[in-house]
C-alpha cells in the first residue's frame, strides 16, 4: 500500500497546525512499519528498547535545541498544558504560601484560576483593561512567592514576550505557542511546559522541561500522576506515555535540527513575520490588533476597517487554498497562525491574496 499525498493547503490552523511534510509521511510509514520491525508503532510496547530509544532521544532533543543545562529533566505527560495549569502550583506553591501570574489573555486566565485552587494567588499585572492586546511591563514580582508564571506567546490574542522580566523567584513559563520558535536561556526557568500540539507535535504530549532543584520542594503530599519530579526519575515511564505523539514530536525535532536549530527557525520565522505585518501595515483595510512592540511571530492578530467586506475577503482567500485564518471569536478578524512548518511561500500566498483584494476595494 502507499499512502496518499494531500492536496496542498496553506494551513494557518492555530493549533493542532501544520508539521512537515517530511514527518508526515515518516510518521505514517512507522504506523506501517517502524523501523523495519514488522511493528506498528501504535503497536508496540512503550518499554520496548526501540521506544526506550525513540523516548530518550525525544528528551536529549529538547535539552539540545533549547541548550538546556545538563541536569535538567523532560517528561512527556497527557493531559495538555491545561493539566500543567494545575500542576504547576502542586509542584511550585508550598501549602500556606503564594504565587504570583501575570495576566495576559486567555491560557493564562485559566492557570491564575488554577493557582488559586491550590493558594494565594497574586496577579502582578494584567492587560486585560485592553482586550490582552499588550504586554504589561514595569511590575514588581514580589521576592516572597513562592514562583513567577508567565506565557510567553498568547496564541489567542497574538502578543508576545520579547523579553522576560528579572524575577527575584523561581520563573514558570507555558511556552506552549512558541516553544522552539526562538532561542531561551532556559537556565532562567524552573519550568518551561506547553501543549506539543502547536510547535513540537501533535496533540496528545505536553512537554516538561525542569530544574529538578527547583521543583517539587514544597511538602506536599501529591499523587504519583501530578508529581513531576517523579515523572522524571521514572525517565517518563511512571506510567505508559504518549507513544505515538511523542515519536511525532522526536521526529519533528529532528527535522529542527537538520533545519539548523532554533536560531535559523527563529531567523525563518522573523522573515515570515515580517512579511505579513508589514502588508497588514501597509495596506489601509486591515488593521493589526496587538501592539506593535509585543506583536506575536506565531500568531498574528488583524481586522479588516470595513467588517462588511470580510466575507468577500474570506472567499478570496478560501480560493489560494488558505485554511485556518479566521480570529478567535474574542478578538474576531484574522489570526494567521505562523508555526515553525508554516513555508514562507504560505505567507507569500497570504500576502498576494491581502493585495489583490486592497486593489480591488481600497
Ligand atoms: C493551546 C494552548 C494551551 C492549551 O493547551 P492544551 O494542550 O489544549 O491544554 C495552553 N496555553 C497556551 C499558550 C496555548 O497556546
Amino acid at each position: 500500500m502507499t499512502v496518499a499525498t494531500k492536496k496542498k493547503v496553506h494551513n494557518y490552523s492555530a493549533g493542532p497546525c501544520i508539521l512537515p511534510q517530511e514527518v508526515f509521511e515518516q510518521a505514517a510509514q512507522a504506523v506501517l512499519d517502524f523501523e523495519g520491525s514488522g511493528l506498528s508503532i501504535l503497536e508496540i510496547s512503550h518499554r520496548s528498547k526501540p521506544f526506550e530509544a525513540v523516548m530518550a532521544k525525544a528528551q536529549a532533543l529538547v535539552k539540545e535545541l533549547l541548550g538546556a543545562p545538563e541536569h535538567y529533566q523532560v517528561v512527556f505527560l497527557g493531559g495538555g498544558a491545561s493539566l500543567g495549569f494545575h500542576m504547576v502550583p502542586l509542584n511550585y506553591m508550598k501549602p500556606g504560601g503564594k504565587s504570583a501570574y501575570v495576566n495576559t489573555g486567555e491560557w493564562a486566565s485559566r492557570a491564575i484560576k488554577e493557582s488559586k485552587l491550590a493558594g494565594e494567588t497574586l496577579v502582578v499585572a494584567s492587560s486585560e483593561d485592553k482586550n490582552f492586546s499588550y504586554i504589561p511591563k514595569g511590575f514588581g514580582i514580589p521576592a516572597d512567592a513562592d514562583y513567577f508564571h508567565l506565557t510567553s506567546n498568547n496564541t489567542i490574542f497574538g502578543t508576545q514576550w520579547k523579553q522576560f522580566p528579572e524575577s527575584p523567584v523561581p520563573v514558570v513559563c507555558d511556552m506552549s505557542s512558541d516553544i522552539f520558535s526562538r532561542p531561551v536561556n532556559v537556565a532562567d526557568f524552573a519550568l518551561i511546559y506547553g501543549g506539543a500540539q502547536k510547535n513540537m507535535g501533535p496533540a496528545g504530549a505536553t512537554v516538561y522541561l525542569f530544574d529538578p532543584e527547583r521543583t517539587g520542594n514544597t511538602g506536599r503530599k501529591l499523587s504519583p500522576m501530578l508529581d513531576l519530579k517523579n515523572h522524571g526519575s521514572k525517565e517518563s515511564m511512571y506510567n505508559t506515555p504518549p507513544v505515538f505523539a511523542v515519536y511525532v514530536s522526536m521526529l519533528t525535532m529532528e527535522w529542527m535540527k537538520k533545519l539548523g536549530g532554533v536560531a535559523e527557525i527563529e531567523r525563518r520565522n522573523s522573515a515570515k513575520a515580517k512579511l505579513l505585518y508589514d502588508a497588514v501595515d501597509r495596506l489601509p483595510l486591515f488593521k493589526g490588533t496587538a501592539a506593535a512592540e509585543d506583536r506575536s511571530t506565531m500568531n498574528a492578530c488583524f481586522v479588516m476597517r470595513d467588517a462588511a467586506l470580510e466575507p468577500a475577503f474570506d472567499a478570496l482567500w478560501k480560493e489560494a487554498g488558505i485554511s485556518g485564518i479566521r480570529g478567535h471569536r474574542s478578538v474576531g478578524g484574522y489570526r494567521a497562525s505562523m508555526y515553525n512548518a508554516l513555508p514562507i511561500e504560505s505567507v507569500q500566498v497570504l500576502v498576494e491574496v491581502m493585495e489583490h483584494f486592497a486593489q480591488k476595494n481600497g
